[in-house]
C-alpha cells in the first residue's frame, strides 16, 4: 500500500494505492487542481475506487472536481452536510452528472481497500454551522500498519473519535487541520499514539499553522514529523509489517508562526517532577482559544479556515502562573494531586490547572484531596 502526501501548499490531498484500488482523501486547493490531476495521471490511475471529500472548504475539494472530470471514479464518501459556495454547487453538480451516488457513512462502517480496510471515524455529528468540525476521519489498515487521516476535524470531533469505541492508535497521523491550534488535543494524540506525524500546510502561511503547542506535543512524545511545507510531497509504503519512506522525517518542530511562543511562558510549573509532556498538555488548555480568533481575523478574507474555537473561553492568563495544578488522565474522572496517588497511572496522567480540570467535570481524588 503506498500513500501520497501530495504538496498541495496550504491544503490537504492524499493519494492511496493498494492492489489496483485507488483512494484519494481530499484533492487541495483550485491553485494545486490541475497538479493533483497530473500527479495522478504520472501515477497511472485511470479509476478511482473511492473519492472521499472530508469536509467542504475549498483547500480540500477543490482538486476532487479536476479528478471527478479527469478519472474514472467509482464511489464519493462525503460529509452530509451543506456548503454556502459555489464550489460546493459545483462539486455536487459534478458529481450529479456522473451519476454517482454521495455516500455519508456513519462512524464505525468499513470498507476493503486493496490489501487492507478503511473505517470511518468521524463526523459523529454534524454542525451546519461549522465545515470543519463536519470533517469525515478515516483509519486506513494494511496488515499491522494503520493511517488516519482527519480532514480539518478540531478537538470536539476528536474527542467523540475517542469516545467512539474504536481502536484509534496508528502508525501515521496526519494532525487535523494543519496542525492549528483546534486540533491535535493530547487526549487524541495518547489515543492514536503515532510514530509518525505528516503535517499538511503552505510554506509561510497566513493562518500560523503549524501551531507551536501542537508542534511542542509532538515533539515531547517523540513522534517524527514529516513536512509537505519542508519537503514537498511525501510517499510511505507499506507491506503490512513495515512502513517505508522516501525520505527521512525532517523532524522539524518549528511552528509555522515565528512569533508564537506557544503558552509555555504564561504557566509556571507549581511541581517540580512533571515532564515536557504533562507540560504542554497544561498550556493546552490555556490559551487556544486566544489564538485561533487572531487567526481568523487575518484570514478573514479567504476560506472558513481558522474558525474560532468555540469550547473553552480564553482564560485570564494573568492569573495562571498562580494557578494550582492537578493531575488528570484521559479516561480518569478524577483530578489528583500528584500523579502517582495511586488512583492512577503516572506514565498517562497530564498536568491542567484545578479550575481546567473542574470546568471540564473532573472531580477532587477522594485519597489525594479531602
Ligand atoms: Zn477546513
Ligand atoms: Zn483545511
Amino acid at each position: 500500500m503506498k500513500v501520497h502526501f501530495l504538496d498541495v501548499g496550504q491544503g490537504l490531498s492524499i493519494l492511496v494505492q493498494s492492489d489496483g484500488q485507488t483512494m484519494i482523501y481530499d484533492g487541495g486547493d483550485k491553485s494545486t487542481s490541475s497538479f493533483v490531476v497530473s500527479y495522478l495521471q504520472k501515477q497511472n490511475v485511470t479509476t478511482i475506487d473511492y473519492l472521499i471529500s472530508s469536509h467542504y472548504d475549498s483547500d480540500h475539494m477543490a482538486g476532487l472536481i479536476g479528478c471527478l472530470n479527469a478519472f474514472d471514479v467509482k464511489n464519493v464518501i462525503s460529509s452530509d452536510y451543506e456548503h454556502d459556495s459555489k464550489l460546493y454547487q459545483s462539486f455536487i453538480q459534478t458529481v450529479a452528472d456522473k451519476g454517482l451516488p454521495m455516500q455519508h457513512p456513519a462512524v464505525g462502517t468499513e470498507f476493503s481497500f486493496g490489501s487492507g480496510s478503511f473505517q470511518i471515524l468521524a463526523p459523529a455529528t454534524i454542525d451546519p454551522n461549522d465545515s470543519n468540525k463536519n470533517s469525515v476521519a478515516i483509519k486506513l489498515t494494511n496488515g499491522d500498519n494503520s493511517f488516519i487521516f482527519t480532514g480539518d476535524a478540531e478537538n470536539t470531533s476528536e474527542k467523540a473519535m475517542c469516545e467512539s469505541g474504536i481502536d484509534l492508535s496508528c502508525d501515521v497521523l496526519v494532525p487535523g487541520h494543519h496542525g492549528s491550534a483546534t486540533a491535535t488535543s493530547w487526549d487524541f494524540l495518547q489515543a492514536t499514539v503515532p510514530e509518525y506525524a505528516v503535517i499538511s500546510c503552505g510554506k509561510d502561511n497566513q493562518y500560523g499553522h503549524p501551531d507551536k503547542d501542537v508542534m511542542d506535543k509532538l515533539e515531547s512524545m517523540d513522534i517524527q514529523v514529516y513536512r509537505t511545507d519542508k519537503q514537498g510531497t511525501i510517499i510511505a509504503v507499506s507491506d503490512g509489517t513495515t512502513i517505508t519512506w522516501d525520505q527521512e522525517p525532517c523532524n522539524d518542530y518549528s511552528p509555522g508562526d515565528k512569533e508564537d511562543k506557544g503558552t509555555q511562558a504564561q504557566t509556571s510549573k507549581s511541581k517540580g517532577s512533571s515532564s515536557s509532556g504533562s507540560m504542554a498538555a497544561a498550556n493546552e488548555n490555556s490559551s487556544s482559544g486566544n489564538k485561533e480568533v487572531s487567526a481568523a481575523s487575518a484570514g478573514a478574507s479567504s476560506q472558513v479556515e481558522a474558525t474560532p474555537q468555540v469550547t473553552a473561553a480564553p482564560q485570564d492568563t494573568s492569573s495562571t502562573s498562580n494557578e494550582e495544578m492537578v493531575w488528570i488522565t484521559a479516561t480518569g474522572s478524577k483530578y489528583h494531586n500528584k500523579n502517582n496517588c495511586g488512583q492512577t497511572d503516572p506514565s498517562k496522567a497530564s498536568e491542567i490547572s484545578r479550575s481546567e480540570a473542574e470546568s471540564r467535570g473532573y472531580e477532587p481524588c477522594k485519597k489525594c484531596f479531602r
